[in-house]
């Protein structure tokens, strides 16, 4: 992606784009599109790390929401809040416990077929994920919205536009990335999915979450990354750092929902810090 056009994302997404002075000469030649990402390619040395188009950081001056945000790269601080996941959190419950040992298609029967919970009867379809099966990143939200469940695909309602939008700021396509939600069925007038929901749910994602196996996960929003991390701490708190999910410690960033950055605009550029950090993990700067 061009210079020219990362800078255009970045506008509409709301972020302003410093530069020094002395820079402003013409923009960057375009790089060769990145190729499509697959983990094979990631596995084959000594291509370049084909996970992203590399955003442009010459001449870049930190935007002034910058100084609240963590360092793009270095030393990342430890986490304070330790996993407070238990192992058996992540287990399947025996009723489920098959699910763990599905292919993706029998998966995406299994879901189709899913009457676990009450949801299912007042939705229009289940909306099992799309995208990239083998991606380095999985974005990973609340449930699916009115659109969402009328096309059976996860954030493509003014939300999804958004985050669409944020993953090209990263110089990633919304097809190279893999995007899920906590549920896989609209909970009705859009309510918070319930926490038992979630839970007859969790074994769906899991195995999403296992058979991706992502590089790094994008929790975007309150009821997703409380879901995940199975806590109670606000979005605030624990975006802005890297934490583990999981067994195979998946590193995971969490970050505010595109629905909310619509109504917040301010919040944007926190929102670009954590994308920001989320990148930093793809390309190997920070762990
Ligand atoms: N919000 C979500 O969290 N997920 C969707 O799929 C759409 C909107």
């Amino acid at each position: 992606m061009d210079e020219a056009t990362r800078r255009r994302y970045l506008e509409t997404i709301g972020i302003t784009v410093w530069q020094r002075r002395d820079s402003l000469t013409e923009l960057q030649p375009e790089p060769a599109e990145p190729p499509a990402l697959d983990k094979p390619q990631l596995a084959s040395p000594p291509a370049p790390d084909p996970v992203v188009a590399p955003p442009a950081e010459s001449g870049e001056m930190p935007p002034a929401w910058l100084d609240e945000a963590p360092p793009l790269e270095g030393n990342w601080e430890p986490l304070e809040i330790e996993p407070v996941v238990p192992e058996e959190a992540y287990q399947a419950s025996p009723a489920e416990s098959d699910v763990a040992g599905l292919d993706w298609p029998a998966l995406e029967k299994r879901v189709k077929g899913c009457r676990l919970c009450q949801l299912r009867e007042g939705c229009t379809q289940t909306v099992f994920g799309v995208g990239n099966r083998q991606a380095d990143l999985l974005i990973i939200g609340e449930a699916p919205g009115a659109d969402e469940d009328r096309q059976g695909e996860p954030f493509v309602g003014r939300a999804g536009q958004l985050l669409n939008e944020m993953l090209l700021a990263m110089g990633l396509k919304r097809q190279q990335v893999f995007i899920a939600n906590i549920l896989k069925c609209r909970p009705p007038g859009n309510r918070d999915p319930r926490s038992e929901e979630a839970l007859k749910c969790e074994p769906y994602l899991l195995r999403q979450i296992a058979l991706i196996r992502p590089r790094v996960i994008l929790s975007v929003g309150r009821i997703s990354a409380q879901n995940l991390l199975k806590t109670e701490i606000a979005v605030g708190k624990l975006r802005g750092r890297i934490h583990n999910f999981g067994s195979s410690a998946i590193p995971l960033v969490v970050t505010y929902h595109p629905a909310y950055l619509l109504r917040s605009p301010e919040q944007k550029g926190k929102a670009w810090a954590d994308l920001q950090l989320a990148l930093s993990v793809l390309r190997g700067v920070a762990r």
